[in-house]
C-alpha cells in the first residue's frame, strides 16, 4: 500500500482503479499516455478538488474590464482579473493574447500558474436567469436569491441543489422533481409543503418527518409509507390530528427550536436508517447514489455507470475522482464540468473534448494547459498550434511532467482561485487559518460590508410569532444569535414565512447553512454491523453514533 503524499496515511489502489486509469488515459497521435497511479489518498484528492469550489459566497466588486459594479464569486481583493459574465463570454477580449511558449527548463504547473493569474475569469456562473443575480452555478431560474446549484427553478432562497422545476423553497438542500414550498428540507422528491424534513418522497404538508414516502399531514414521524394524520408514528383521526396541530401551530420561534431538537434526537435514536441510502442502484458502494450501476465510493450522484470516487455528479460514465460533473464520459480528476469527453485534470469547462490540465476553457477540444479559451482547438498554454504541432509537442510535455512528478495530478491546492475559508473543502476538511497557511493553501478573511439598515435588532428581541412581525422588518438588520453578523430579510422571504406560518429566522444565512451541514452524514464509509441481523455493512454512519443501521434486507422487510 502506498502512503499518501499529503497526509502520509497508507491507502489502497484497487485493480479496478488501475483498469479505469488505463481506460481514461489519453491517446495522442495514436499513442496512449498512461496516467500514473494516484499519489494522494481519496480524502486528500477530494480535498484538493473541493478547495477549488466556492459555491455559496458572493460579493460586490468591480468588473476588471468595464469598471462596472458586479456580483461575483471572487471578492474584491482576489488576485485574479474578473470580468462580468456577458463580457467574459463575448469577443471583446481574446484569451489567445495571453499565449506563451512552453519552457522545458521549468515545471509545467509553475508556467500554468503565471497564465492563470493573467487570464480573466468569469465573475459568476449564472445563465439565462431572471431576477436571480445572487445565484451561482445556476441557470434558467426566476426570482432566486443567495442560492447555488439551482437549475430551472423559481422562487428559491438560501438553498443549495434545487433542480427540475422546484418552486417556493427556503433554506433547503437537494430538492428534486418539482418540490414546492419546502423549508429546512434535505432531499425531497416531488413533495409539497415539507418543513424540517429529510429524505421525503411525494409527501404533502409534513413537519419534522424523516424517510417518509407518500405521506400527508404528519408531524414528527420516521420511516412511514402511505400514511396520513400521524404524530410521532402514532395514527390519529383527521379531527384528532387537526386538534393536536391547532395546539402548536403557528409555531413560535422557541417552539420550533424545541421540536427541531426532538426531531434530531428521534432521528438519531429511534428512526431506522438504511446503511446506505441508494435507490435503483446495483453493484455499487457509496451513499446517496441513485439509478446507478457498478460504482465504487460515489456520493450524492445520479445516473452513474462504472464510476469510482465521484461526488455530486449526474449522468457520468467511466470516470474517477470527479466532483460536480454532469453528462460526461472518461473523466479523471476534474471539477465543475458539463458535457465533457475525456477531460483530465480540468476545472470549470463546458463542452470540452480531450482537454488536459485546463481551467475555464469552453467549447474546446484538444487543448492542454489552457485558461479561459472559448471555441478553440490545438492550443497549449493559450498558444495556437497546428494539429501536427500539437500532437508532437503534448507527448513531450507529458514526458517532462513525468520527470517533474506533475503528470497525473490535479492542479495544486495552492492554485485554488478561492480562499480555503470560502471553499467547500472547509466543510468536509476543516482547517484553521494557520493550518491552511502552513500548507500553502490560500485563505481569505474578506467579509462583505455590513448591510445598510436603518435599525439593527438583536435576534433575541424579535417577536416569537410571524403575526407580530411588522413590514418594517425589511428595513432592519438582524444580529445573528450565534455569530452576531447582521443580515436582512427580503420581501419574498417574509411573504413565504407569512404564508407558511413560520417565524423569522434568528441566524445569519451562513449559520443556517452550517446548521444544516452539521446534520448531514460525511461522504465517507465505515464498516459496521446491521443493528438487526449483525450482517457486516458499509455505512456513512460513524461507528460511535447511536443511530440504528439496517442492512438492505432488514430495512426493506421492516419498513415496507
Ligand atoms: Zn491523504
Ligand atoms: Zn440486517
Amino acid at each position: 500500500m502506498p502512503n499518501c503524499k499529503q497526509c502520509k496515511s497508507p491507502f489502497e489502489i484497487a485493480d479496478k482503479d488501475r483498469k479505469l486509469l488505463e481506460k481514461v488515459s489519453p491517446v495522442i497521435n495514436g499513442q496512449k499516455q498512461l496516467i500514473p497511479e494516484p499519489t494522494h489518498c481519496f480524502d486528500c484528492r477530494q480535498q484538493r478538488r473541493l478547495a477549488w469550489r466556492n459555491e455559496r459566497y458572493m460579493y460586490k466588486r468591480k468588473c476588471d474590464f468595464s469598471g462596472e459594479e458586479i456580483i461575483s464569486m471572487y471578492p474584491p481583493n482576489s488576485p485574479f482579473k474578473i470580468y462580468k459574465q456577458d463580457i467574459w463570454w463575448s469577443d471583446k477580449w481574446n484569451a489567445l493574447d495571453y499565449g506563451r511558449d512552453f519552457d522545458f527548463s521549468r515545471p509545467f504547473y509553475e508556467q500554468f500558474r503565471e497564465l492563470q493569474l493573467e487570464v480573466p475569469r468569469v465573475a459568476l456562473v449564472n445563465k439565462q436567469s431572471e431576477n436571480a443575480e445572487y445565484t451561482n452555478h445556476a441557470a434558467n431560474n426566476k426570482n432566486c436569491y443567495l442560492s447555488s446549484v439551482v437549475f430551472g427553478c423559481e422562487d428559491i432562497y438560501y438553498t443549495d441543489w434545487a433542480i427540475d422545476h422546484c418552486k417556493d423553497c427556503v433554506d433547503c438542500s437537494y430538492l428534486l422533481e418539482g418540490s414546492e414550498i419546502c423549508y429546512e428540507t434535505y432531499y425531497a422528491w416531488g413533495s409539497y409543503m415539507t418543513f424540517y424534513s429529510d429524505f421525503i418522497k411525494r409527501c404533502k404538508n409534513i413537519w419534522f418527518c424523516y424517510d417518509c414516502i407518500n405521506c400527508e399531514d404528519s408531524f414528527m414521524c420516521w420511516n412511514l409509507r402511505n400514511k396520513k394524520y400521524c404524530i410521532r408514528n402514532k395514527q390519529y383521526t383527521k379531527e384528532e390530528y387537526e386538534a393536536e396541530m391547532a395546539k402548536i401551530f403557528p409555531f413560535s420561534y422557541s417552539g420550533l427550536q424545541k421540536h427541531r431538537k426532538e426531531y434530531l434526537k428521534s432521528k438519531e435514536e429511534i428512526a431506522i436508517h438504511p446503511a446506505i441510502y441508494s435507490i435503483q442502484t446495483t453493484g455499487s458502494t457509496g451513499d446517496l447514489l441513485f439509478n446507478s450501476k457498478n460504482c465504487t465510493a460515489c456520493f450524492d450522484s445520479v445516473n452513474m455507470e462504472d464510476c469510482r470516487y465521484c461526488v455530486d455528479a449526474i449522468d457520468v460514465k467511466d470516470s474517477m475522482s470527479i466532483y460536480h460533473v454532469g453528462w460526461s464520459e472518461l473523466m479523471y480528476e476534474c471539477h465543475a464540468i458539463s458535457t465533457g469527453f475525456n477531460c483530465l485534470f480540468c476545472h470549470f469547462t463546458y463542452d470540452n473534448r480531450n482537454s488536459i490540465c485546463c481551467d475555464c476553457t469552453q467549447n474546446c477540444s484538444n487543448v492542454f494547459g489552457c485558461a479561459g479559451l472559448n471555441q478553440k482547438k490545438y492550443c497549449i498554454l493559450n498558444k495556437q498550434y497546428s494539429k501536427e504541432e500539437y500532437e508532437e509537442l503534448v507527448p513531450k510535455i507529458i514526458e517532462h511532467m513525468r520527470k517533474t512528478g506533475e503528470w497525473g495530478e490535479f492542479f495544486p491546492i495552492s492554485f485554488s482561485p478561492f480562499g480555503y475559508s470560502q471553499s467547500r473543502a472547509k466543510e468536509y476538511y476543516p482547517l484553521t487559518k494557520e493550518e491552511a497557511i502552513s500548507q500553502n493553501i490560500p485563505w481569505s478573511d474578506y467579509q462583505s460590508p455590513k448591510p445598510q439598515a436603518g435599525k439593527v435588532i438583536p435576534a433575541s428581541q424579535l417577536p416569537e410569532l410571524i403575526k407580530d412581525i411588522p413590514n418594517d422588518i425589511l428595513n432592519w438588520a438582524i444580529e445573528c444569535e450565534v455569530t452576531g453578523r447582521p443580515f436582512k430579510i427580503i420581501k419574498p422571504e417574509l411573504d413565504f414565512y407569512r404564508r407558511t406560518g413560520l417565524p423569522v429566522p434568528r441566524r445569519h444565512p451562513d449559520q443556517r447553512y452550517e446548521d444544516r451541514m452539521e446534520t448531514r452524514n460525511p461522504r465517507r464509509l465505515w464498516n459496521r454491523e446491521c443493528s438487526k441481523c449483525s450482517k457486516p455493512v458499509e455505512t456513512s454512519y460513524a461507528p460511535q453514533r447511536k443511530a440504528i443501521i439496517y442492512c438492505e434486507d432488514c430495512y426493506l422487510k421492516t419498513i415496507y
